[in-house]
């Protein structure tokens, strides 16, 4: 058994996992949240969620067992992370699995922005966790919740490799075509102004995993992965490399997302400040938490959307329009810098779930082989799978993201060189 934990850490919140990487499978997962909720001005308590997976109780090569997952929910005080994480041990400790039979090899931390200066998992040193601190300019909500839980985790587990997983990884081989802005190049240089892109883990994960289903060498293959969530992105990806994503500077460039706006004129927000007086900080919320779904049609969940839609709801149907559209806008511009695509996945919530957006976002690209099967289309389904038909040129599948798995693969891979 190989064990390694897995830490996706915000503000008031992270989550685990420990994977078994012998058969890739999860023994427990976790989710701790309203850290600090009991502090300062706060009053409530925090929450800890602990699952043990039915993995975690196999016999070493024996069958899986018939036993299901078992949840248990605590609330108590949970003034900082550090507590979060002894939340955490004493859930191991009491429901298992033992981390003294399960100790971690290694613990693999998402973090979100690694700048120009990360492009690979990086062994987590105190030069390193300067260095994310130092990216907190480029990412001060998330960059600062991330190192959070670094500090943690290392005093949790002292004695074993921690390994940061960049979010942004995955796209710095985006060619310089695609990742400067237009703008004044010294103002842009001072500033490291460029487009970074994000959800890097998924779309390496799904592409990769893309090119074993069809059973073509990954270095041969034109790729589009959307990664459509709450937050959402779609990457070309030539040969295995990121060529050009669709979030940029920060995770609010790009598709209509479910609180933001992606793209939009900026000279919008010169007008809103000077005509509305919004602020700086106004601005920021509107684009942020107030735009996407949530601002043109009330709710940022799509299956809200599509139920407004079935209520003849005409904001809803507008907000569904406008989301197909960007998304079409991406696919036909991506297809141009590929000079066509092999492989096109859907991936996240509303990629896996939501065949009208699978079928509306491709419908028009027959012109390109793209042929989607209704059925196949329609079909539910746990793992990867093809929805296209037999004479589509372009293969079109559903892929799951599993981006605390691609993160233990990353954090093993450093970690034992
Ligand atoms: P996050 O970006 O927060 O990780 P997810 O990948 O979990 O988000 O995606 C969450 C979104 O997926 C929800 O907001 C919802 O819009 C969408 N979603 C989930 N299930 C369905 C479904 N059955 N049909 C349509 N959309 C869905």
């Amino acid at each position: 058994m190989t064990p390694v934990l897995v830490i996706n850490s915000g503000s008031s919140s992270f989550k685990y996992q420990l994977l078994d990487m012998d058969t890739e499978s999860t023994l427990a997962s976790g989710l701790v949240e309203r850290i600090g909720a009991s502090t300062g001005s706060g009053t409530g308590l925090g929450i800890a969620r602990h699952t043990v997976h039915a993995a975690a109780l196999a016999a070493p090569d024996g069958p899986a067992p018939t036993v299901v997952d078992a949840t248990r929910t605590r609330e108590l005080p949970i003034p900082d992370h550090t507590a979060g994480f002894q939340v955490m041990l004493d859930a191991f400790a009491s429901d298992g699995p033992s981390l003294e039979d399960h100790a971690p090899v290694a613990v693999g931390h998402r973090v979100v922005h690694g700048g120009a200066r990360f492009f690979e998992p990086t062994v987590i040193t105190p030069l390193v966790e300067i260095n994310i601190d130092e990216l907190s300019v480029l990412a001060p909500l998330h960059n600062p919740a991330n190192l959070a839980g670094i500090v943690a985790a290392k005093q949790a587990f002292p004695g074993v490799p921690h390994v940061a997983v960049f979010d942004t990884a995955f796209h710095q081989t985006l060619p310089p075509a695609a990742y400067t802005y237009a703008i004044d190049r010294e103002v842009a240089a001072s500033h490291r102004v460029r487009r970074y892109g994000f959800h890097g883990t998924s779309h390496k994960f799904v592409s990769e995993a893309a090119a074993v289903f069809v059973g073509r060498p990954l270095d041969e293959l034109r790729q589009i992965v959307f990664h459509l969530g709450n937050g959402a992105s779609v990457t070309a990806i030539d040969g295995g490399r990121s060529v050009d994503t669709s979030m940029g500077f920060t995770p609010l460039e790009g598709l209509v997302m479910g609180t933001r706006s992606g793209d939009i004129d900026p000279a919008a927000l010169f007008h809103l400040a000077r005509r509305a007086g919004m602020s700086i900080d106004q601005l920021d919320d509107l684009l942020n938490k107030r735009s996407g779904l949530l601002g043109l049609a009330g709710s940022n969940d799509l299956r809200d959307v599509l139920a407004g839609i079935d209520r003849g709801d005409e904001h809803a149907r507008l907000a569904f329009d406008v989301y197909i559209h960007r998304l079409r806008a991406y696919a036909g511009a991506y297809l141009a810098q590929l000079g066509g695509a092999d492989v096109i996945s859907f991936t996240a919530g509303v990629g896996e779930n939501a065949p009208l957006v699978r079928a509306a976002t491709l419908q028009t690209l027959g012109f390109a082989g793209v042929e989607i099967d209704p059925e196949r289309n329609a079909e539910r389904g746990r793992g990867i799978r093809i929805i296209s038909t037999d004479s589509s040129s372009v293969t079109v599948l559903v892929v799951p993201t599993d981006e605390e798995l691609e993160i233990a693969r990353q954090t093993l891979s450093v970690a034992r060189t």
